[in-house]
């Protein structure tokens, strides 16, 4: 099934900016690499962080290259679980958003925004983007249908670029939700303006069934 996109989790983890990781790892400190993923250049990294709040802490993975700000992507569960706030925002999008204290084995770091819970997303490529049908910031519906916990995620926003390759990310609250075990792939569904998914009727068939 061509349209068919797989669908991966985001577990909770942190990306660093340079200042950071030298202030929690030590000066001229560099992540290690632990396992490519499938996003061209992205990586887990040996190294781990505890995220701090006020009712609780995680140890949790760096994701790497170190990035132009630090963000943690903690799901609404973690969020509550260690009492800070994650606003729904895209990746890169942290202005104003929560803060925590970050502890490393040489400091810490006292992070005033920067804890987000990210927005469900598509990343593709230009070619694919192109077959789905659909553009770069688009936000569509995308339909998983399994484990008798089929759900249709609505607000799902699109990347296209080249860079990336073609993944659905949701977090594991979402995955949660739809019971998510193993390989899954989900598809994008259009939705009528009611919100329900298109079943291939036009207005005035739904019209005539009504009459009906
Ligand atoms: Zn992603």
């Amino acid at each position: 099934m061509g349209q068919n996109i797989l669908i991966e989790i985001s577990a909770r983890h942190i990306h660093l900016s340079k200042e950071h990781l030298e202030i929690l790892f030590g000066e001229g400190y560099e992540l290690t690499v632990k396992k490519m993923l499938s996003q061209p250049g992205q990586f887990a990294c040996e190294e781990r962080v505890s995220v701090i709040g006020p009712k609780g802490k995680f140890s949790m993975s760096v994701l790497g290259p170190v990035r132009e700000r630090t963000q943690v992507e903690i799901s609404l569960t973690d969020a509550r679980t260690i009492g800070v706030s994650a606003p729904i925002r895209e990746s890169g999008d942290v202005e104003g958003s929560g803060s925590c204290v970050l502890e490393g084995p040489r400091g810490t770091v006292i992070l005033k925004e920067g804890v987000i819970a990210a927005k469900r997303h598509i990343h593709t490529t230009p070619e694919d983007a192109k077959r789905l049908g659909v553009t770069d910031r688009e936000t569509v519906a995308f339909e998983v249908n399994i484990n008798d916990r089929s759900l249709i995620f609505k607000d799902m926003v699109v990347r296209v670029s080249e860079h990336y390759s073609t993944a659905a990310h949701i977090d594991t609250d979402e995955a949660n939700a739809v019971a998510m075990s193993g390989t899954v792939y989900g598809t994008i569904v259009k939705l009528r303006g009611n919100g329900l998914a298109d079943s291939g009727l036009t207005d005035s068939d739904l019209a005539d069934s009504s009459i009906a």
